[in-house]
């Protein structure tokens, strides 16, 4: 089975190296020749995304968001024009789950089935291929492709037809988010009223209000290291798709909404490029206080 796979920054070198270490058969390609190069001497081939549509019998993609994996399936000269009937593709972006509909109604008519399958986890399980997909797609397709994301990922989940694997991200943004706005609400309201945060992260994190978020991102707000992890340029982007989704099918998302505010309050500040848990300099802006300083 020949696989393409076109996007190869933070996420998508790591995934590409992956297949290669299981001994898939990859041809790459990218905008930025460097992360091409790393990718080829690790046993990947370059080729142009015409190539990679008219050789490969699985293209996949890791972009940013909607409209770059839009352009290059779909625009002019898009990878899809290329693709033989009964190939597949399957994205691994974070993107609106309409786009994903759209793209799959698209290629539907060319006879190119296709898997929605956005990842959680970050570089580091990226590298370590313990990602965790969240997939929607026909469960035939999901069954026979189901080895490749292996390679990539410790969990595999279908959610549901295609739009559910980018739908369940999208569950997954929002609740980081607002687990993070949480914890740097309550910290910054423990240190105010006189009581050291560290104490009270020690005190909490085995009880009810414990999570990985918590885990993750108070040590990181105590310490003031807002060196990123996720960006929130990102969390913005996965935010808006959130709203837009929310919109299109009339669930109303306040938290959502409120969240995204400060990100973009943080963004504004010179924040966007920060970890995700800087939304406690927004708290820190408000009160005039360094969380655990
Ligand atoms: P990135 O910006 O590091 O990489 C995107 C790559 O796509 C770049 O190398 C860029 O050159 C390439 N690209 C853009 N347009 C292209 C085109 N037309 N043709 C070929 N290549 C093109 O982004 P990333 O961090 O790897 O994230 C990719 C996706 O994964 C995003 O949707 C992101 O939300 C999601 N994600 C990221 C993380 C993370 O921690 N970084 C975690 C989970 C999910």
């Amino acid at each position: 089975m020949k696989i393409g796979l076109i996007g190869l920054g933070i996420m998508g070198k790591p995934m590409a190296k992956n297949m290669l270490k299981a001994g898939y058969d990859l041809t790459v390609s990218d905008l930025n020749k460097a992360n091409v190069d790393e990718v080829v001497a690790a046993g990947a081939k370059a080729a142009s995304n015409k190539e990679i549509g008219e050789t490969c019998d699985v293209v996949m993609t890791m972009l940013p968001n909607s409209p770059h994996v839009k352009s290059v399936m779909l625009g002019e000269n898009g990878v899809a024009s290329f693709m033989k009937p009964g190939s597949v593709f399957i994205d691994m972006s974070s993107i609106n789950p309409v786009a994903s509909k759209e793209i799959a109604a698209a290629l539907a008519e060319k006879n190119i089935e296709m898997l929605d399958a956005p990842v959680s986890g970050g570089e580091p399980k990226a590298i370590d291929g313990t990602l965790s997909f969240m997939v929607g797609g026909k469960q035939e397709v999901f069954d026979a492709h189901k080895a490749i994301l292996e390679t990539m990922g410790a969990s595999v989940v279908r959610c549901g037809d295609v739009g559910a694997g980018n739908t369940t991200k999208l569950a997954n943004q929002i609740i980081v988010a607002c687990n993070i706005q949480a914890l740097a609400e309550a910290l910054t309201l423990a240190q105010k009223a006189g009581v050291d945060p560290q104490l009270v992260f020690e005190a909490i994190k085995g009880g009810l209000a414990g999570s990985t978020v918590m885990n993750a991102k108070a040590p990181m707000m105590i310490a003031g290291n807002d060196k990123p992890g996720f960006k929130i340029d990102l969390h913005i982007k996965d935010l808006n798709n959130a709203l837009d989704c929310a919109h299109s099918v009339g669930a109303p998302v306040p938290m959502t909404a409120e969240v995204q505010e400060i990100l973009q309050w943080m963004h504004n500040h010179e924040g966007g490029q920060k970890d995700h848990s800087a939304i406690a300099q927004y708290y820190e802006y408000l009160t005039g206080i360094q969380i655990g300083r």
